[in-house]
C-alpha cells in the first residue's frame, strides 16, 4: 500500500474541500449540517429539503464533480480511481450525499447503461442523470423475494412492441420523487429462477402503476410499496438480452461497490459523538473524562481506521488491475455494524434524553442521536442485510461450506 498522495492529488483534495464546505453552506446551512448522507432514506415528503438536494445536484455536476467515475464520453470525469476514493473521502467527511440527487443513477444504473445499454439507451438517459432532470430509483425488492432476490416474481409478458408488467415491489426508495426506474422483472416462469429474469427501465408516470410511501421507524418516509396493473413497458426498454437481468444486476453490484454506494460516514459520526461526550454527563463527571467513555472511544476511532486501512487495500489491489471481490461484503457489514453500535452508545451517554427526538421539548441536539439510533438499524439490512454479508464472507473468503 503507497499512503502518499502526488502534489496533484493534493492540489485536487484542496480545490474539492473548498468547493464542498462552501457549496454545502450555501445550499444545506451552517456546515451543511442537514444535508444527510444517503438520499434514499431522507423523508421524501419534505419538498423544501428535495428542492435543496436537487439545488446541490446542479451545483455538483456544474462543477464537473458529479460523475468522476463515468467516462469522459459519456459527460464523466473520467478520474483515476484515488481522485475517484479523495472525492468519496472529502464528501463523506461532510456527511454530504456521494452522488447528489441521483446517487442510484449517478453510482450505478448509468455504468450499467454505459457497459450493456443500447446506443439509445445511452443517449437518452445519461445526460438528464447528470443533470439531475431525471431521478431514479430501483425496484428489486418484493413482499417473498428480498435476500433471496431471484425468487422474485413480478411477471413481464410480450405483448406486440411492449411488455405488460404484474406484479409488486417493495422498499423502493425515493419511488414518489423518481422519473425512472430499474425494475427486475420475471419473463420466463418455467426457466430456473436465475436465468428467468430481465432487466427494463421504467418510465414511472406510465399508467397502472400506483406508489405508497411507507413510514418508517424514524417517523420519515424515504421507502414505498409500488404496484404494477398491466403497465406497458416498450420492449426497447430491455438492457441486456432477454432472460438475462440477473446477469445485468450483477454488473449493477460490481459498479456500486466500485463507486462506494454502500459507503457510511461512520468517521464523522464517531467525530460528532467525541463532540458529544465533551458537553454531556456520565455518571456524575463529564463523559469525556469517565474511563468507560474513553475506552469506548478509543475502541471506535480503531475500529474505524482499519475500516479506512483496509479500503485502502482494496484499492491498492484495484489500481494493480484486480476486481473487486467480496471484501466489499466486509467493508459493508463493518461500517454499518459499527455506525449502529456508535449510535446505541449515544443513547447510552444521553440516558433518559435518548427517547426525545426532534420536536420534543428538551431534546440534546434537536435528537438527532434518537434518529440516528432509528435509523442505523435500517442500514444494516439494505443492499444486503448483515447475516448475508456473513455468508459472503464465511463461503466465499472464508471457503466455509454453504450453510
Ligand atoms: C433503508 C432501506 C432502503 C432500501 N431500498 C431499497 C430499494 O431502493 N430498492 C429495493 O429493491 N430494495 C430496497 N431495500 C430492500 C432491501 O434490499 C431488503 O430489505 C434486503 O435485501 C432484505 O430483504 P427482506 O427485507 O426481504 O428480508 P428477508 O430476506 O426476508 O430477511 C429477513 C431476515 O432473515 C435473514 N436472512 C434471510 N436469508 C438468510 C440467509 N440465507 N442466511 C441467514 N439469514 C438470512 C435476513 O438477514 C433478515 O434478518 C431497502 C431496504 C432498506 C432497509
Amino acid at each position: 500500500m503507497d499512503f502518499s498522495y502526488t502534489p496533484e492529488q493534493e492540489a485536487f483534495r484542496a480545490t474539492l474541500r473548498g468547493w464542498l464546505e462552501k457549496t454545502s453552506a450555501e445550499v444545506f446551512g451552517h456546515r451543511g449540517e442537514n444535508a444527510g448522507s444517503n438520499v434514499g432514506l431522507m423523508d421524501a415528503r419534505d419538498d423544501a429539503r428535495w428542492a435543496q438536494m436537487l439545488e446541490y445536484h446542479r451545483r455538483l455536476h456544474h462543477a464537473g464533480y458529479v460523475a468522476l467515475h463515468w467516462p469522459k464520453e459519456w459527460g464523466g470525469g473520467g478520474a483515476s480511481l484515488v481522485d475517484q476514493a479523495i472525492y468519496q473521502d472529502e464528501v463523506l467527511r461532510l456527511g454530504l450525499p456521494l452522488y447528489g440527487a441521483n446517487q442510484l443513477a449517478i453510482d450505478r444504473i448509468g455504468p450499467t447503461i454505459i457497459l450493456m445499454g443500447t446506443e439509445d439507451q445511452k443517449r437518452r438517459h445519461l445526460e438528464p442523470m447528470l443533470t439531475g432532470e431525471k431521478i431514479w430509483c430501483q425496484g428489486y425488492s418484493e413482499p417473498n423475494a428480498g435476500s433471496d432476490l431471484a425468487g422474485l416474481q413480478t411477471r413481464a409478458v410480450l405483448d406486440g412492441d411492449d411488455f405488460v408488467v404484474n406484479g409488486q415491489k417493495v422498499w423502493t426508495s425515493l419511488a414518489h420523487r423518481a422519473d425512472w426506474q430499474v425494475l427486475l422483472v420475471r419473463t420466463d416462469p418455467q426457466a430456473p429462477k436465475h436465468r428467468g429474469i430481465s432487466y427494463l427501465l421504467v418510465d414511472m408516470r406510465t399508467p397502472g402503476i400506483t406508489i405508497r410511501p411507507l413510514v418508517q421507524i424514524t417517523g420519515d418516509a424515504g421507502f414505498n410499496e409500488v404496484f404494477y396493473d398491466n403497465v406497458r413497458v416498450p420492449k426497447e426498454n430491455l438492457v441486456g438480452e432477454l432472460n438475462q437481468g440477473w446477469q445485468v444486476s450483477i454488473a449493477t453490484l460490481m459498479f456500486e461497490r466500485v463507486s462506494g454506494g454502500t459507503r457510511h460516514p461512520v468517521e464523522r459520526t464517531i467525530n460528532e459523538l467525541v463532540e458529544l461526550a465533551k458537553h454531556v454527563d456520565f455518571q456524575g463527571v463529564p463523559a469525556h473524562r469517565h474511563p468507560y467513555v474513553r475506552q469506548k472511544l478509543a475502541t471506535f476511532v480503531s475500529e474505524a481506521r482499519c475500516l479506512r486501512l483496509s479500503r485502502y487495500r482494496s484499492l491498492t489491489s484495484q489500481l494493480k488491475g484486480k476486481v473487486p471481490g467480496p471484501e466489499s461484503s466486509f467493508g459493508k457489514l463493518f461500517a454499518t455494524e459499527l455506525n449502529l453500535r456508535v449510535a446505541m452508545f449515544a443513547d447510552e451517554l444521553l440516558g433518559p434524553y435518548a427517547s426525545l427526538d426532534h420536536g420534543s421539548m428538551g431534546a440534546i441536539e434537536g435528537g438527532r442521536w434518537t434518529h440516528r439510533t432509528l435509523a442505523a438499524r435500517g442500514l444494516t439490512i439494505a443492499a444486503g442485510s448483515s447475516e448475508i454479508q456473513h455468508n459472503i464472507i464465511g463461503e466465499r473468503v472464508l471457503k466455509l461450506p454453504k450453510g
